[in-house]
């Protein structure tokens, strides 16, 4: 029977595959197809790993010290029983003979099987069991990853990644972190589906920087959809489709097809400048998480890098965060890889829903601290760790030598923060002077996302070269309204008065001072908000490669002095729908923005 689960959309598209249920946290379990020629191979390479955690196993029992307690050596013939089970390694051996899953990716699928069984069970000491099972498959996984050979044929592996019919396969889990959605990238998934989330969490923005279709907040999506389903991800609608009729899945793929054929049509764009109708000439800047993301930027037609989220280098790494000269090595690459055009490289932005650790956001939210995304995080995090920070600029500074780069701040609040982060960069311009290094100034960036900010923008004109307006935190922080959380995600709401009177006002004051201001939040790349922001006298936005070309359309067709003109009655509106509205009949257009919005 088809059932319908709604979510919240968060990056454009239609997927249509087979589910692979992923747990949190293991999404960086290697997922390949295999050769077909390799099926008996792998099937022994998961039976040896099974013989070898046994061996484990053996050893462990038999040093176990006498004075230990009885239920240590019957919890460890507990786990071998397990190990042993057919429905483990017999179950994960069948999805490697019939579906070609690589022997880690079969492992964890089962797992998955297993662990529902286990949820449904009645006697709580029966359920309280698959901790056990996870541990066991943990042992085993890690086993698995000492295997030398596997990472040797996962690359010829990977080439097969359409192999297993022609079936596409979508991802679901309950939930993904930021980190986990680095694996994703080079993963074989073509769309996603999370129980939690918010529009503008980190997890949805990499999926709009991927533009792959997915749905975030579906509650209990990952409870509802079993492993190797048929499902359709409606990531314009919020929508996710199991088990579709034949009907609905030729009209979705016709869909498909569409929206295919608009994409191509788009691209052509590419070459063309972003001018407006009364000769403005506008910056349509790319988002980028990982140096070589340049390449899609560059692609794109992109005039620079407006925003280079530098923390995906060090998230999901545990203790081992990359050192200067490794850091040094990822600017340059993304300088290079930009050839010559500017790169805006932002200071990390560690922790809310992006802990250092590969915790899950909620584990986050929920457990260790109360209110992350009003903690620790960005330029708090940084001054808080001086020696990081002064290793980050460091890199920074050497890799501008390679091109241009600009230095950007995130979060900051207070004079006292502006006037501790020069500190610590006069500092490092000193060190790397001293100690002959080649180094280049860069165009020093405030981002301006908390109100704070916003309503002391003559402190931030003084001592910064240019400001980028950060739309997403700005909206979360002015709003109260956490981002990443899908229980509120329905205040989030950028039409909100509130935040258009402060973005309207960091722009006129920072153009009124001289200086560059940019919008390198969501709605940069939003084409419902870009007449607007040309309005209010914005001329850089920062998006998502993927999001330039359809931004830059908008950019064509308007004329910058009619649309400023409306920007007055739009900021008089009381309630967000009546700002939509009033642009809309400004415009004249009948369609409200707010559905043919893209995020
Ligand atoms: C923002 O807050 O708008 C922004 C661009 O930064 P991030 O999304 O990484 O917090
Ligand atoms: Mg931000």
């Amino acid at each position: 029977m088809s059932i319908q689960i709604f979510g919240l959309p968060v990056s454009r598209g239609v997927a249509i595959g087979r589910a692979v249920l992923v747990a949190s946290g293991r999404v960086d379990v290697p997922h390949h197809f295999i050769d077909p020629a390799r099926v008996e191979a792998e099937v022994t390479r998961l039976l040896t790993a099974r013989d070898v955690v046994n061996d484990e196993f053996d050893l462990l029992k038999r040093d176990l010290p006498s004075d230990v307690p009885t239920e240590l050596a019957a919890l460890l013939d507990v786990h071998q029983m397990l190990l042993q089970d057919e429905a483990l390694i017999g179950a994960a051996s069948d999805w490697i003979i019939e579906r070609h899953y690589n022997a880690e990716w079969a492992l964890s699928a089962q797992l998955e099987v297993l662990a529902r069984q286990f949820d449904e069970m009645e006697d709580a000491y029966l359920r309280e069991r698959k901790a056990d099972l996870e541990q066991v498959v943990e042992r085993l996984l890690r086993c698995l990853g000492r295997d030398e050979t596997a990472a040797a044929t996962a690359a010829s592996d990977m080439a097969q990644s359409d192999f297993g019919g022609d079936e596409p396969l979508v991802l679901v889990a309950a939930d993904i972190s930021p980190a986990d959605m680095i694996h994703f990238k080079r993963s074989v998934f073509t769309g996603f589906v999370t129980d939690v989330g918010g529009k503008t969490s980190h997890t949805a923005i990499v999926a709009r920087s991927m533009d792959i279709p997915a749905v975030v907040g579906a509650r209990q999506a990952s409870n509802l959809i079993r492993q190797d389903d048929c499902i359709i991800i409606d990531g314009d609608a919020g929508l996710i489709i199991v088990d579709p009729s034949p009907i609905v899945l030729e009209e979705y793929r016709f869909r498909q097809r569409q929206s295919e054929l608009e994409r191509s049509r788009l691209a052509r764009l590419r070459h063309t400048p972003a001018v407006t109708l009364d000769g403005e000439r506008i910056e349509l800047l790319a988002n980028i998480e990982l140096p070589e993301d340049a390449e899609p930027a560059l692609e794109s037609g992109a005039a620079g890098v407006g925003l280079f989220r530098s923390e995906f280098l060090f998230m999901g790494r545990g203790d081992n965060l990359p050192d200067e000269e490794e850091q040094y090595n990822a600017y340059r690459r993304a300088v290079e890889g930009m050839k010559g055009l500017p790169v805006t490289i932002r200071t990390v932005d560690i922790g809310a829903d992006k802990p250092l650790e590969g915790m899950t956001p909620s584990e986050l939210r929920h457990e260790s601290v109360l209110n992350p995304a009003l903690g620790l995080r960005a330029i708090r995090w940084s001054l808080s760790e001086p020696s990081m920070f002064r290793r980050q600029l460091r890199a920074l500074y050497r890799a501008a030598a390679h091109g241009p780069v600009k230095v950007l701040i995130p979060m900051l609040g207070s004079l006292q923060e502006i006037r501790q982060t020069l500190e610590q960069i006069h500092h490092v311009q000193r060190q790397l002077t001293e100690s002959g290094k080649v180094w280049a100034p860069c165009e020093l960036g405030a981002m301006i996302e908390v109100p704070a900010a916003a309503m002391t923008l003559p402190l931030f004109l003084r001592h910064f070269d240019f400001l980028s307006i950060g739309t997403n935190d700005l909206i979360q922080y002015t709003l109260a309204i956490d981002r990443a959380d899908e229980a509120v995600a329905h205040l989030y709401d950028p039409w909100h008065p509130a935040v258009l009177q402060l973005l309207a006002n960091t722009i006129a004051q920072a153009r009124a001072a001289g200086k560059g201001v940019s919008v390198c939040g969501e709605m940069a790349g939003d084409p419902a908000f870009t007449e607007l922001l040309l309005g209010m006298g914005l001329r850089s936005f920062s998006m998502h490669p993927t999001q330039v070309a359809s931004v830059k359309q908008r950019v064509l067709r308007v004329d910058t002095r009619r649309m400023q003109a409306i920007v007055p009655d739009v900021l008089s509106a009381d309630e967000p729908e009546q700002a939509c509205q009033q642009l809309l009949s400004s415009m004249g257009a009948s369609l409200a923005p707010k559905v043919a919005s893209a995020a």
